[in-house]
């Protein structure tokens, strides 16, 4: 297969990263089949890519018209079996591992023997992901970042049964969708981003967990002594807190370093369901 032969498009999950990578995919002339087993996951998700174009046209980047044919491209179901004519899948479901290899177990069963299996999960192992199919070959890590639309990278990452061929052709749809592909050439917990951005997030939890300073001083030494655009807590709750506290654990137990180890406040933000924007409370209170 090569990049043009890419035509339909599956996303797996219409949340925050879904709907955003629907939204790409979609921009450039791509059908786009959105599943979600949430039917209100898929609503919220359709809702928030218009909003997301609205941004865009305000900025005069895009048409009304632009709008119109990119939502026109981007399809929703709940049943998983109507993504049999997808030719690239980009799965991008709650951050938990036996979640994954239940989904691409099935998917592996459903597709047709070509198509290609990307996840964008953001520490959990390709290769043991792509153990749980008969194409491992075909299964590949294709990482975008929070908000898609917005952000320029995609990390790529190349689980050991990883193909040259769809690691290339893993690049070049990434390219197409206007993003730079870099190469996380091992396939190890957290990879680039997330090896090196988590720790510092969880860093700021402990900071906030030990009285050394509030949410609010937390972030503004960091913004303005880092030059960072946002303060780490505030980054966390874009991020989700069950998603930066899943990637945590996938580097505590990969790694089996106790420096990983999730800051206990974090773990109970996550049990109090407070996940940050998502959930409308995190570090801060985003109720209005
Ligand atoms: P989210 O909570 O916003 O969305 C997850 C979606 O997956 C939900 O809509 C949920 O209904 C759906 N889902 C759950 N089980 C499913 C199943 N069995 N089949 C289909 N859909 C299912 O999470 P998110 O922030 O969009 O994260 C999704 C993935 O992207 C995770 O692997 C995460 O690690 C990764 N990621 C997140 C970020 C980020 O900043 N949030 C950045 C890069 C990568």
């Amino acid at each position: 297969m090569n990049v043009q032969q890419i035509q339909k498009i599956g996303v797996i999950g219409a949340g925050q990263m879904g709907n955003g990578i629907a939204q790409v995919c979609a921009a450039v002339q791509l059908d786009v089949l959105m599943y979600d087993i949430s039917q209100t996951a898929l609503e919220k998700g359709l809702v928030t890519i218009g909003s997301s174009l609205d941004r865009l046209i305000k900025k005069s980047v895009i048409t009304e018209e632009d709008k119109k044919s990119i939502l026109s491209r981007v399809k929703t179901t709940t049943q998983m079996g109507d993504l049999k004519n997808s030719d690239f899948i980009i799965e991008a479901a709650t951050e938990k591992v036996d979640l994954k290899l239940k989904i691409f177990k099935e998917l592996d069963a459903i597709v047709k023997p070509e198509a290609i299996l990307a996840t964008n999960t953001s520490s959990i192992s390709i290769t043991q992901i792509a153990a749980v199919t008969i194409r491992p070959t075909q299964v590949v890590g294709m990482h975008f970042m929070n908000p898609v639309p917005l952000m320029k990278l995609v990390e790529g990452i190349k689980g050991l049964q990883t193909s040259s061929e769809t690691f290339a052709l893993t690049k070049q749809l990434s390219e197409k969708l206007g993003k730079v592909f870099v190469e996380s050439v091992k396939d190890m917990p957290g990879f680039i981003v997330n090896r090196i951005l988590m720790p510092m997030i969880n860093e700021a939890v402990y900071t906030l967990h030990e009285g050394i300073a509030s949410v609010e001083s937390i972030d503004q030494a960091m913004q303005l002594g880092t030059n960072q655009p946002m303060g780490p807590l505030t980054l966390a709750d874009f991020i989700g807190l069950d998603t930066c506290l899943a990637i945590m654990n996938v580097l505590h137990e990969g790694l089996g370093d106790s420096k990983y180890r999730p800051c206990p406040l974090l773990v109970k933000y996550v049990e109090a369901g407070w996940l940050g924007r998502k959930s409308g409370r995190g570090f801060y209170n985003y109720a209005k």
